[in-house]
């Protein structure tokens, strides 16, 4: 592919522009942050394997009719670490799903580690890191003029549409979906689109055969606790995905 134009360098991806204007490119990038960047590392393979599961998970939302940014592309691109996207302006929006207590909402609300929320907690967190993305509100939202009430049911329509299909799709691989994060964009045409990625960057995953605390944890949460073995929990959730979708 010709020269391109980088657009937007993220914690751990890049947005490039190509030189046609309905396709954006994704590069995932092996660099870890957590804590609002405070902890930053690498964790080796992650873009691959990020991009990888990313992959699998659109193909699968597309496929049960929920839009996302994915575009099929030519594979081999840049050694795995590259998705083609749609173009879309992200919603300054993060999308938290919770099926069991884990995380940020363990630590404000002092709900034990893993107890069951039914029915699942849709949250919205600001977008911002200077002010450490805040939890918001319907009238926060409101307030703040970031979406329109007809944005927001939306956004927790597809979000509660996305975990049921999730969560199901784990289930089959002997992983547990505790929680995870959406982004979504709107299309040129003003439709509202799933964007960002899926990953064990962005969910915590459980591994159903295992019930040791520690050693059950596939996701980020081996690089934020300093738990080790980050890539081979990460290289399980793909090999798990895979072996169960062949
Ligand atoms: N999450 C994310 N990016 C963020 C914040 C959270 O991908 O900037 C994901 C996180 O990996 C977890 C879920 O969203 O799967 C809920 O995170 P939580 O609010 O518990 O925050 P944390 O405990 O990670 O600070």
């Amino acid at each position: 592919m010709a020269e391109r134009k980088k657009l937007y360098e993220g914690k751990a991806k890049i947005l490039y522009a190509t030189e046609d204007p309905a396709v954006l490119v994704t590069y995932f990038k092996d660099d870890a942050t957590a804590f609002n960047a405070q902890k930053r590392g690498t964790i080796v393979n992650k873009g691959r394997i990020n991009n990888a599961v990313s992959t699998h998970l659109f193909q699968l939302l597309e496929a049960q009719g929920i839009a996302t940014h994915w575009i099929d592309s030519p594979q081999g691109q840049a050694d795995g670490r590259e998705m083609w996207v749609k173009p879309v302006t992200i919603v300054p929006l993060e999308v938290v799903v919770r099926n069991l207590a884990a995380g940020s909402l363990c630590r404000q609300t002092g709900i034990a580690l893993g107890t069951p929320l039914t029915p699942p907690l849709v949250e919205f967190y600001y977008k911002n890191d200077d002010l450490g993305d805040p939890l918001l509100t319907c009238d926060r939202i409101r307030a703040m003029d970031i979406a329109s009430d007809d944005t927001v049911t939306q956004l927790q329509q597809m979000a509660q549409r996305i975990n049921q299909v999730l969560i199901n799709f784990f289930n089959g691989c002997g992983i547990t979906l505790v929680d995870f994060k959406l982004e979504f964009g709107t299309l040129a045409d003003g439709t509202l689109v799933l964007a960002d990625e899926i990953s064990p960057d962005t969910c915590r995953l459980w591994n159903q055969n295992e019930t040791d605390e520690s050693r059950r944890v596939m996701d980020k949460d081996r690089f934020r606790q300093d738990l080790g073995d980050v890539e081979s929990g990460y290289q399980q959730v793909l090999d798990r995905i895979l072996a169960h979708t062949s």
